[in-house]
């Protein structure tokens, strides 16, 4: 069925049938969204720390009574296997219920001491925050965002992915029943760049995006036009580095894991195995062998580990980037070839003797397609782990504990997990650098992101000022 520029459609990846459609706003139609959420700000902006933790509390109850509901929307909509669909809307509740406990702790007054007699920072909400999400993680990307932005006293305008509006609009529900103001949080429907002129709104604040690199590019030049401060969280090709000394069984176990979750559509998924020369083979079967054993099928069956890509050009992408490597010398270990069934299904893949040049390395792949690259030593893994435009995570996994105290701090990432697959929590700063994007989501940092951090000073000063001293004489 073709897609218009008016219209949104939501296809089920696993049967490739159409499951809902929808009219794309209208210009008139989205300014009302940013209109009533502007509206709404100017209330809420005056209310407590406990006032806002009462509808995000709810929320996070919610989100548990209704975790099958979400689980099967999401399931329906981009093909997540259900389980992980579950564990989703779980971790959804987690963040809303950590805001509304650690609000006021990241955001009340912050003493400094100066000359005044008193001196403080404090952290004042900006106003609507428009969100540009991703459809991979259809209710987490939302959350993660949303939870923290309201609970500085802020509002939000979603404008999600094209592929996920059943979410979008569940979302909308959701923020409405648990009780936050009307049109506090709204959802717009709209197609990919017509979401920009929201952008130039006067009511609109901030943005935040996640989503690809080159969408990053546009939106942060659009805001820029238009002096809009804005949080990218983008694209990565995360290394997974196996040192000689590793636990390679669990290496290679938790490597699946971290390749594979989500369908392999993950901004943190592990993407480049870079295994020292030493480990590399025996790394190199285990891997295979637990990318076999997955099961690969329907993702509403709760036995699913795999199922299909969210889109049909996702996959289209994938498989150029397989085919051209494999063109330019890369080995097939497992997988390689798109199944021959309905729906977006790729399988699990294993691409070995893979060189910097090659698409599966030097792009993002966003599937279940793993390049193992051979590395000398530490050094030269860590060099390798570099050689990339993305900044996101990292997983580092060696014995020692010294080593890799050192090496982390070598490693030009957002985050490092040792002996782990890197992963988000509500505790921890997330984000990345280089064309990862800049800003950070989660703990303390994520929540002042969209805050007027204003300096207080009440004078009169007890003590000189700096500025008032002179000069020593020459
Ligand atoms: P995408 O094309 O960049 O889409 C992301 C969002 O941007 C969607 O809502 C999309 O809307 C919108 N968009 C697209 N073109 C736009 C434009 N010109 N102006 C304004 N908005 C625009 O990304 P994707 O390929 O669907 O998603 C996967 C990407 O997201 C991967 O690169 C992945 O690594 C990244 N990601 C990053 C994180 C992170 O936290 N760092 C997390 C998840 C995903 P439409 O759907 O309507 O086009």
């Amino acid at each position: 069925m073709a897609l218009t520029a008016t219209q949104i459609l939501s296809v089920d990846p696993a049967t490739e049938e159409v499951t809902a459609r929808f009219d794309a706003f209208t210009p008139e139609q989205a300014e009302a969204k940013v209109r009533g959420a502007h509206e709404a700000f100017l209330e809420w902006r005056r209310e407590s720390f406990a006032e806002r933790a009462v509808p995000t509390r709810n929320l996070a109850v919610l989100l548990r009574e209704r975790k099958e509901r979400y689980a099967s929307l999401m399931t329906l909509e981009m093909g997540k296997p259900i389980t992980q669909a579950r564990a989703e809307v779980e971790k959804c509740a987690w963040n809303a219920d950590f805001y509304a406990e650690n609000a006021e702790r990241f955001l009340g007054d912050e003493p400094i001491g100066t000359n005044a007699r008193s001196s403080f920072v404090a952290y004042e909400p900006l106003g609507v925050v428009l969100a540009v999400m991703p459809w991979n993680y259809p209710f987490w990307q939302v959350i993660r965002f949303a939870a923290p932005a309201l609970m500085a006293g802020n509002a939000a305008v979603l404008k999600h992915a094209s592929n996920v509006p059943q979410s979008a609009l569940a979302l909308e529900e959701l923020f409405r029943d648990a009780g936050f103001p009307d049109g506090l949080f709204g959802t717009v429907l709209l197609a990919g760049g017509a979401v920009e002129p929201l952008i130039a709104d006067e009511r609109v604040k901030a943005v935040t995006l996640t989503g690809s690199s080159a969408t990053g590019e546009r939106i942060a030049a659009v805001a820029g036009r238009h002096l809009k401060k804005v949080v990218l969280e983008l694209g990565g090709s995360d290394p997974f580095i196996v040192l000689s000394d590793a636990d390679i069984a669990a290496a290679a176990a938790t490597g699946v894991n971290a390749r594979t979750q989500n369908n392999g559509q993950s901004c943190i998924a592990a993407k480049r195995f870079i295994v020292t020369a030493d480990a590399a083979g025996a790394f190199e079967r285990a891997f295979a062998a637990a990318l076999e054993r997955l099961v690969v099928g329907d993702p509403k069956d709760d036995r699913t580990q795999v199922g299909p890509l969210a889109r049909g050009d996702l996959r289209e992408t994938l498989e150029r980037q397989v085919a051209e490597s494999v063109r330019m010398g890369a080995r097939v270990v497992t997988g390689g070839r798109r199944l021959d069934r309905k729906g977006y299904f790729y399988p699990p893949t294993l691409l070995a003797d893979v060189t910097a040049e090659m698409p599966v390395l030097a792009e993002e792949t966003f599937g279940p397609v793993a390049a193992l690259v051979r590395a000398r030593d530490a050094d030269d893994a860590v060099r390798i782990a570099n050689a990339t435009p993305y900044g996101l995570g990292s997983s580092l996994w060696t014995r020692d504990d010294a080593l890799a105290r050192r090496l982390a701090k070598r490693i030009e990432a957002g985050s490092v997990f040792v002996n782990s697959m890197v992963f988000s929590d509500p505790r921890l700063p997330f984000g990345g650098i280089k064309h990862s994007g800049y800003g950070r989501e989660l703990s303390a940092h994520g929540i002042r992101e969209f805050t007027n951090v204003k300096t207080v000073w009440l004078g009169p000063a007890t003590g000189p000022q700096m500025a008032q001293i002179e000069a020593p004489a020459e």
